[in-house]
C-alpha cells in the first residue's frame, strides 16, 4: 500500500468521525466557551491522537504527514484540532529526548488516552517571542527543582495531566543565549494548588488558553527531559513539528472556506443568476484555491524533510507562513462571497474566520518567520 493510499484511508476515516461533530456541535462549544471533550474523547478512542507514538509504546507509529492528514481533515470538516493537537508535537520532545523510564511510564498511557500531554509552556509575558529571555527559573535543590515565574497563552493547561515546560536553569549569557534552558515534565494534577495557579484567558476564539503562575513549585528532578541546560535544542524539533502540523490545519481551513464559497456561489442567485457566474466573485475563490494548493505542497515538502530527519527549520517556517496566509485569504474570500450571511453564526464562516486568524500570530508570528528567512536563508543582515 502506498503512502498516499494510507493517507486516503486516514482521511476517509477522520472525515467519518468528524461527521458526528457537525457545525451545530462546534457552534455550541464556541457559544459556551466549552472544551470540546466529546470530540477529543472520540479522536483519542479512535487512536488519531497517538498516530505519531511508536507501536512499541502503544501508538500507530506513523509519520508526520499522516498526522498532518488527520489535522487537515478535522479543519476541512469545519472542526478545530486546537483542543488536542499539542499532544502530537509535545509528545515528540519526550520521545526524542526523554529517558527510557520516562517514555515507558508515559507514552503508553498517552497512547491509550489514560493521561493527556496537551500543554506546552514556552511563552512569557515579558519576553514574548524572544524565547532566550524567558525568566521562569527552576533551581535544583536536592532531588527536585523549585520553579518560580509565569507563562502566558499556555493552551489546554486546564485539560492536561502533564505539561512540557521550558524554563531557565542557568542565567542567560550574551555569548550563548540559548544555553541554560531546560525542559521539565510537570504533573499538572500534582502541581495545581501546590505552587501552580492556572488562570484562564478569554480570547476572540474558543481556545482554552491560560496564564500560569509558579510560586515555589516543586518538580522532581527525575522529570527533567534530557540534560540540564540543553532544553532549547530539544524544543526546537518540537517547534518544527508544531509549525508543520499547524500549517496542515491551515490547509484544512483553506479547503473548508473554498468548499463553502464555491457551493454558495453556485447556489445563491442575485440579479437573476448565480453570483458565481460573475468573475468578480469567481476569481478570488480561484485565487484562494491556487494559494492553498501551492501552500499544501510546501507543507508536504516540510513534512518529508522532517520525516527524513533532515534540517527543516526554514521549510517548516515557510510552510506555516504560506499556509496561514492562504487560509486567511480564503477566509476573507469566503466571508465576502456569503455577503451578509457570512456574518450569521449558523453558517460557521464567522467562527472559522476568527479561528484561522490566530495562525498568523501563533505559534510564531509572520514577521518572525520573515526575519528567519531574510537572515538564515538569504543571508541578509540581522536586525536583532
Ligand atoms: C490563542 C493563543 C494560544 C497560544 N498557545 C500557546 C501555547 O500553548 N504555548 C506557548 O508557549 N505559547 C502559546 N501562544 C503564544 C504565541 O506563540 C505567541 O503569542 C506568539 O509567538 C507571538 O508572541 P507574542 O504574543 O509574545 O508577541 P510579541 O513577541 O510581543 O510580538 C508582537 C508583534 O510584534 C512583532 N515583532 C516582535 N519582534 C519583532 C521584530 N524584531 N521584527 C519584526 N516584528 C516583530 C511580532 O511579529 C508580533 O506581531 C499562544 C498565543 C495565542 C494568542
Amino acid at each position: 500500500m502506498t503512502t498516499s493510499e494510507t493517507h486516503a484511508e486516514i482521511r476517509e476515516a477522520v472525515r467519518r468521525l468528524c461527521a458526528r461533530f457537525p457545525g451545530e456541535y462546534w457552534r455550541e462549544q464556541d457559544r459556551n466557551r466549552a472544551y470540546p471533550k466529546a470530540f477529543v474523547d472520540a479522536l483519542t478512542e479512535a487512536g488519531w491522537l497517538s498516530v505519531l507514538i511508536p507501536e512499541a509504546y502503544g501508538g500507530a507509529g506513523l509519520d508526520l504527514s499522516a498526522a498532518c492528514a488527520v489535522l487537515e481533515e478535522i479543519h476541512r470538516s469545519g472542526g478545530n484540532g486546537a483542543a488536542c493537537h499539542a499532544q502530537m508535537y509535545t509528545m515528540g520532545t519526550l520521545l526524542r529526548h526523554g529517558s527510557e523510564a520516562q517514555k515507558s511510564a508515559l507514552l503508553p498511557k498517552i497512547a491509550s488516552g489514560e493521561i493527556r500531554l496537551q500543554a506546552f509552556g514556552v511563552t512569557e509575558p515579558a519576553s514574548g517571542t524572544d524565547t532566550t529571555r524567558i525568566r521562569t527559573f527552576a533551581k535544583r535543590e536536592g532531588d527536585h527543582y523549585v520553579v518560580n515565574g509565569s507563562k502566558i497563552w499556555i493552551s489546554r493547561a486546564e485539560h492536561s495531566d502533564y505539561m512540557v515546560l521550558l524554563c531557565r536553569t542557568a542565567p542567560r549569557t550574551e555569548e550563548r543565549p540559548s544555553d541554560g534552558m531546560s525542559v521539565l515534565l510537570v504533573d499538572m494534577r500534582e502541581a495545581r494548588g501546590k505552587g501552580l495557579t492556572v488562570q484562564p484567558v478569554r480570547t476572540m476564539l474558543n481556545h482554552a488558553t491560560t496564564e500560569l503562575f509558579f510560586d515555589n513549585l516543586e518538580v522532581p528532578a527525575a522529570n527533567l527531559i534530557g540534560e540540564e541546560g540543553r532544553g532549547f535544542r530539544y524544543i526546537l524539533d518540537g517547534m518544527n513539528a508544531e509549525r508543520i502540523l499547524i500549517a496542515a490545519e491551515c490547509i484544512g481551513d483553506g479547503r473548508f472556506f473554498i468548499d463553502r464559497a464555491s457551493a454558495y456561489a453556485k447556489d445563491r442567485e442575485v440579479f437573476g443568476r448565480p453570483i458565481g457566474e460573475n468573475q468578480g466573485v469567481q476569481f478570488p475563490i480561484a485565487r484562494a484555491h491556487v494559494q492553498v494548493t501551492a501552500a499544501s505542497l510546501m507543507v508536504e515538502r516540510a513534512a518529508a524533510l522532517f520525516e527524513a530527519g533532515e534540517p527543516c527549520g526554514s521549510e517548516a517556517n515557510m510552510a506555516k507562513l504560506t499556509a496561514s496566509e492562504a487560509s486567511w485569504f480564503a477566509a476573507d474570500t469566503c466571508l465576502q462571497t456569503h455577503g451578509g450571511f457570512g456574518f450569521a453564526e449558523d453558517f460557521d464562516i464567522e467562527r472559522k474566520f476568527r479561528e484561522t486568524r490566530l495562525y498568523q500570530v501563533a505559534p510564531i508570528s509572520t514577521n518572525l518567520i520573515l526575519s528567519h528567512v531574510a537572515t538564515h536563508v538569504l543571508g541578509l543582515p540581522k536586525s536583532f
